[in-house]
C-alpha cells in the first residue's frame, strides 16, 4: 500500500487513502485463500489484507473482517445472511437474462452457485459499468437483505441481490453469490482472523506487570475474544491503539449481555483415572445432567437473556426459563447484574423427575408464549461467572460459594446442579450410579482450588472431567462427527445413501480429517431423509474440498463429497490405529490416521455446528485412554 493511491497489484484495486475499500479487493483475496490449505499462507494472505486496510482506510477493517467470517455481527444479534437457492437464481435469471430452468440445469451440472454467477456473468456483454462495489456498501446490502421482512421481503431481497451482481464482476460476483448462501466455502475462521490481526499490529513490550503483559499477541486477542466475542470492540480497541497489549483484556472484558465462550470437559475412561488425576487437589464431582447448556444473563436494565453453548439467543424459545428467573436472586441482590452457566433439562412438573433429552428436542423455538409451553424445563445452575464483576479468575470453590449466597432454589424451575465434594472412589461410584438412576449423564469432576480452578472459556479443560455412564457398561464415549461424503446405497438401499464418511475437525488446521465409513444404526426412514437432506443442490459439491484430508484410499473414495453441514453422534466399539483414515494423523503414528471400529449412528446434534465436532486431538486421547 502507498500512502496517498493504493493499488493491489494482484486485485487491481486502486483507491486513495481514506476512500472505501473496493470488494474487489477482498474478493481476489478469497481467490488466493480458496486455492490454498496451509494454515500460514493463509494467514499471512489475510494479513496482508488487513494491514493495506489499516493503512488506508482503517474505518473498513470492521466490515471486511465481518465479510471474511461471513458474518453480520456477532451470534446473539441472531442476523443472518442465508438466502435460498430459489431467491438467487431468479435474481441471476434477470441480471443475465436466462430463464430460471435454464440456470438451474446448469447449476445441476455445476454444482455451486458462486461458480455458475461468475461463469454468467463472465459471458455476459456489459453495456454500461456500474460504480465498483465497496467493502463497506457490500456489508450495509448484506444487513439490509438480512433484515428485510414482511410481506414484501422475497421481492426486496431479490432486488438487493440483483443490484450486487449487476454491479460485480469476476470474483466479486462467485463470492457475492456464495456470501448470499451464507457460505463463502472458503474456510477463514475466527482463529485465522485473530492470528492475522495479531500479526498486523505490533506488540510492544511492557514494563508495568498486569494481566496479560506477557503473553503472546495472538494469545491476548484470543483470551480477549473468548471472553468478550465480539469483532466491533476487538477491532475498536485495536484501530485507536494501533498496538496489540493487555489493554484488550480491560477493552474486551466479561459483560452481561454477551455470551462468553463456555468451558468445556475432558473424558475420562473412570473413576480411577479422575482420582489419579486430581490426587493432590481437592474436586467436587456434580451431576451431569442431560439438556441444552444454557448461559443465563441478567443485564443492568433488568432484562433476562438465554444463551445457547453455541452464542445464540435462545431467550424467545424460553419464556418460561425467563419468567422463572425474575425471583431467584437473594432479596439484598435483586439489582445484580450476574452470568450464570447452567443446564436446561427437560422435566415432569408433576413429579419433578428428569426427562430424557430427547423431550427437550420437541420444544418449539421461536414464538413461544408460556402458556404454550408443552415441556416444562428446570434450570441446574451449576457456575457462577459475573457478579456485578467478572468471577472467570477466582477459583471454582469461591464461585460456587457466591452462586448459593446469591441465589435462591425455586423448585422444580431453579435449582443449583447436585454436587458433593468426595474423594473416596467407591464413595464416588456409588454417586455415579445414583446420577445415572436420577435421568443423568454421569458426573462432572471439577476442581475446586488454586489456579486450574478458574473458569477458562472456550477451553476443553483438564480441570473439569466428565465420567459418563457409558463408561459403566465398558463404552467408550460417543464422538460427534461431520459427513464430508456419501456412498451410493446398494440392493435394499437403492435410491438413498447406504454409507457415509465422517470426520472430526481439526482446529489447530481447521481441516476436516476422515475417520470412518458408517452404515449402521440408521433407520430406513433417517436414510431417506439424510439422502433428501445431502440431495439438495448446494449440499453435493463437485469434488473434495482443500480442507477435506483424506488418505486417498481406493476402498473409500466417495461417491460425492458434501457440503459440511450437520453433526452426527456416532457410538464405536473402539479405536485403531488405520492407514485408510487421517484422523489425528502424525499423532500416534506418523503416517496412519486413528479410525473407529463398528460406528453405529445414533442422533443428528442440531445444537452443533461441523465446527463444533470433535476434535482430532479428543479421539487421539480417546485412543490413547483405551486399556
Ligand atoms: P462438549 O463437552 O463439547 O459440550 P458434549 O455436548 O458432547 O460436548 P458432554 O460431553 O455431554 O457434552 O459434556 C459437557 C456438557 O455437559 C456441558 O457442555 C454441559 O452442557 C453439560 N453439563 C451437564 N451438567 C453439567 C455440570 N454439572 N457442569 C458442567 N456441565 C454440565
Amino acid at each position: 500500500a502507498e500512502a496517498e493511491t493504493s493499488t493491489d497489484k494482484a486485485s487491481g484495486a486502486t483507491w486513495k487513502a481514506g476512500q472505501p475499500v473496493p470488494y474487489q479487493f477482498l474478493a481476489v483475496g478469497f481467490g488466493k485463500v480458496e486455492s490454498i490449505t496451509g494454515r500460514l499462507e493463509i494467514t499471512d494472505i489475510l494479513r496482508r489484507m488487513f494491514q493495506t486496510i489499516v493503512e488506508t482506510t482503517p474505518e473498513d477493517l470492521l466490515p471486511a473482517v465481518y465479510i471474511c467470517v461471513n458474518k453480520l455481527g456477532a451470534p446473539q444479534e441472531g442476523l443472518e445472511i442465508g438466502v435460498g437457492e430459489g431467491i438467487l437464481i431468479k435474481a441471476l435469471s434477470h441480471t443475465c437474462g436466462k430463464s430460471v430452468n435454464a440456470l438451474k440445469d446448469e447449476f445441476r451440472k455445476v454444482g455451486d452457485l458462486g461458480d455458475l454467477a461468475a461463469s454468467m456473468k463472465a459471458s455476459q456483454r456489459t453495456v454500461f459499468k456500474p460504480a465498483p462495489l465497496t467493502v463497506r456498501s457490500v456489508f450495509k446490502e448484506f444487513k439490509a437483505i438480512a433484515k428485510s421482512s414482511g410481506r414484501s421481503a422475497m421481492d426486496e431481497k431479490r432486488a438487493r441481490i440483483q443490484k450486487l451482481l449487476v454491479a460485480s464482476e469476476g470474483a466479486e460476483t462467485k463470492y457475492l453469490a456464495r456470501a448470499f448462501q451464507g457460505k463463502l466455502r472458503i474456510h477463514i475462521a475466527d482463529k485465522s482472523i485473530l492470528a492475522a490481526l495479531a500479526e498486523s499490529f505490533p506488540r510492544p513490550e511492557e514494563t508495568v506487570e498486569r494481566v496479560g503483559s506477557d503473553m503472546s499477541a495472538a494469545s491476548l486477542l484470543t483470551h480477549a475474544y473468548n471472553q468478550h466475542p465480539v469483532w466491533d470492540t476487538m477491532l475498536n480497541y485495536l484501530l485507536n491503539n494501533r498496538v496489540v497489549d493487555s489493554g484488550i483484556l480491560d477493552a474486551c472484558k466479561l459483560t452481561t449481555g454477551v455470551p462468553i465462550s463456555p468451558m468445556l470437559a475432558k473424558p475420562t475412561k473412570g473413576i480411577d483415572e479422575v482420582v489419579e488425576k486430581f490426587s493432590d487437589q481437592p474436586f467436587t464431582c456434580e451431576y451431569k445432567y442431560d439438556g441444552e447448556r444454557a448461559q443465563i444473563h441478567h443485564l443492568a436494565d433488568g432484562s433476562i437473556q438465554i444463551y445457547s453453548r453455541n452464542a445464540e439467543n435462545q431467550s424467545e424459545k424460553y419464556p418460561d426459563v425467563k419468567l422463572a428467573m425474575k425471583d431467584v436472586l437473594g432479596p439484598d441482590y435483586s439489582n445484580s447484574e450476574y452470568i450464570l452457566d447452567a443446564e436446561v433439562v427437560a422435566i415432569n412438573p408433576q413429579t419433578n423427575h428428569i426427562l430424557p433429552f430427547q423431550s427437550l428436542q420437541t420444544r418449539a423455538r421461536r414464538d413461544v408464549s408460556v402458556a404454550e409451553v408443552k415441556v416444562a424445563v428446570c434450570v441446574f445452575a451449576f457456575d457462577l461467572l459475573y457478579f456485578d464483576k467478572p468471577l472467570i479468575h477466582d477459583p471454582l470453590k469461591q464461585r460456587r460459594e457466591k452462586l448459593r449466597a446469591c441465589f435462591v432454589e425455586k423448585e422444580p424451575v431453579f435449582t443449583f446442579a447436585k454436587g458433593c465434594d468426595m474423594n473416596d472412589p467407591g464413595e464416588i461410584t456409588d454417586y455415579l450410579h445414583e446420577s445415572v438412576k436420577g435421568g443423568c449423564e454421569g458426573l462432572m469432576v471439577k476442581q475446586l482450588l488454586g489456579p486450574a480452578a478458574t473458569y477458562e472459556p472456550a477451553n476443553r479443560s483438564q480441570n473439569w472431567l466428565k465420567v459418563k455412564k457409558d463408561y459403566l457398561e465398558g463404552l467408550t464415549d460417543s464422538l460427534d462427527l461431520v459427513p464430508i461424503a456419501g456412498y451410493y446405497g446398494k440392493g435394499k438401499r437403492t435410491g438413498v445413501f447406504g454409507a457415509f464418511l465422517l470426520a472430526c475437525y481439526n482446529p489447530e488446521s481447521e481441516q476436516y480429517e476422515t475417520t470412518c465409513k458408517i452404515g449402521t444404526g440408521f433407520s430406513e426412514a433417517q436414510l431417506t431423509e439424510f439422502s433428501e437432506f445431502y440431495n439438495e443442490k448446494d449440499r453435493i459439491i463437485g469434488g473434495r474440498k482443500s480442507y477435506y484430508v483424506f488418505s486417498g484410499s481406493t476402498s473409500l473414495e466417495p461417491d460425492v463429497w458434501f457440503e459440511e453441514s450437520q453433526v452426527w453422534e456416532v457410538r464405536c466399539a473402539d479405536l485403531t490405529v488405520s492407514p485408510a483414515h487421517t484422523a489425528a494423523i502424525g499423532s500416534v503414528d506418523p503416517e496412519k490416521g486413528i479410525s473407529l471400529r463398528f460406528p453405529r449412528f445414533l442422533r443428528i446434534r442440531p445444537d452443533r455446528e461441523p465446527q463444533n465436532a470433535s476434535s482430532s486431538e479428543q479421539i487421539m486421547e480417546m485412543y490413547l485412554a483405551q486399556p
